[in-house]
């Protein structure tokens, strides 16, 4: 298991936590808003570091989310906290506004390694917020919250240090961080259902913002589909795989290389396949444990169809069915 990414939802998580009687992620009646974003902007954090490092952060998902947005830093005193609203107003014209708190941004910083990562995850969230403005999402409730997490979760995934975990671990984490305390599980989902649209949202890291915002819609409406991975697949590189099932479990075979692989599913449309190392015998080698020795992992995950999208730790490629 890699602790990576563990750090990173485990941070997001006990952000959530750590403000606790004040939700990090809430959304103000806009008059309220308004008068935060008109009375209390900042352009800088007062550090001059994290302001370019904040910056480093943003270009990114403005660009994936394609935002004209406008972000502002504030005096959040007491309550950390972190904000977005549609509103323009005297900002001119734009898709929205974020603006985060700088107790909450020094807190999350200095705290420790996933402090930074949990951030950016805010970041993220609050930007897709702003996406859901422009995309005429306007009301205010769980799923909303739960589809902007998705979205941070397609952020994260697509950092360079994000890798593969499961979400059996994840929950785990989830206990030890003591998940009874959050505050506001009617607005924004219980700690289980947040970790789960943020996991999901890492596995279509790959498709494009517009298309991962209407897998994530259809997630909350239940309107996903349930599709068949088994059947003949060729990926752009010119790759063909079968998928068959045996003995319980989805097998995964290479028709070019043959390489052994076992994939389980994970997830409703999502399944992940690993790869063991062979021994010279053409059987997968195990280690002085007994185990299987894997070699690499990869995330399939079914779009629809015809279509599946495989994401490893070297890139992603694009299968079709044959
Ligand atoms: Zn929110």
């Amino acid at each position: 298991m890699n602790s990576t990414k563990l750090n990173i939802l485990a941070a997001l998580l006990f952000l959530s936590i750590s403000v606790h009687g004040q939700c990090y992620l809430r959304e103000l009646p806009t008059d309220e808003a308004t008068d935060l974003v008109n009375g209390n902007e900042e352009r800088s954090s007062g550090n001059i570091q994290i302001d370019q490092w904040i910056q480093f952060e943003l270009n990114p998902i403005l660009q994936i989310f394609n935002l004209n947005s406008k972000f502002f830093f504030y005096d959040d005193g007491d309550n950390p906290n972190a904000l977005a609203t549609c509103d323009c107003n005297s900002s001119g014209s734009c898709d929205g506004i974020v603006k985060f708190g700088k107790n909450l941004l020094y807190q999350e910083t200095y705290s420790y390694n996933g402090g930074r990562d949990a951030v950016i995850g805010v970041l993220a969230h609050e930007f897709a917020h702003i996406l859901q403005c422009k995309r005429q999402w306007f009301d205010r409730d769980k799923k909303k919250e739960l589809h902007a997490d998705f979205m941070a979760g397609y952020i994260l995934g697509q950092k360079a240090n994000f890798q593969f975990t499961n979400i059996a671990s994840f929950a785990n984490t989830l206990f030890q961080l003591g998940s009874d305390s959050f505050s506001d599980e009617a607005s924004h989902g219980n700690p289980e259902e947040r970790v789960r649209y943020m996991t999901l949202g890492s596995y279509y890291r790959s498709l494009n913002a517009n298309d991962a915002y209407d897998v994530g819609k259809r997630w909350l409406e239940g309107t996903i589909g349930n599709y068949n991975i088994y059947g003949d697949w060729q990926s752009t590189s010119g790759n063909k795989f079968r998928v068959f099932n045996q003995s319980g479990n989805t097998y995964y075979q290479s028709l070019i290389t043959g390489i052994t692989t076992s994939a389980a599913q994970i997830e409703q449309n999502v399944f992940r396949a690993l790869f063991y190392q062979m021994n010279q015998f053409g059987q997968p080698a195990r280690d002085m444990y007994g185990n299987l020795i894997i070699i690499d992992q990869i995330d399939l995950v079914v779009v629809d169809s015809r279509k599946i999208i495989a994401s490893s730790r070297q890139g992603t490629s694009v299968w079709t069915r044959l």
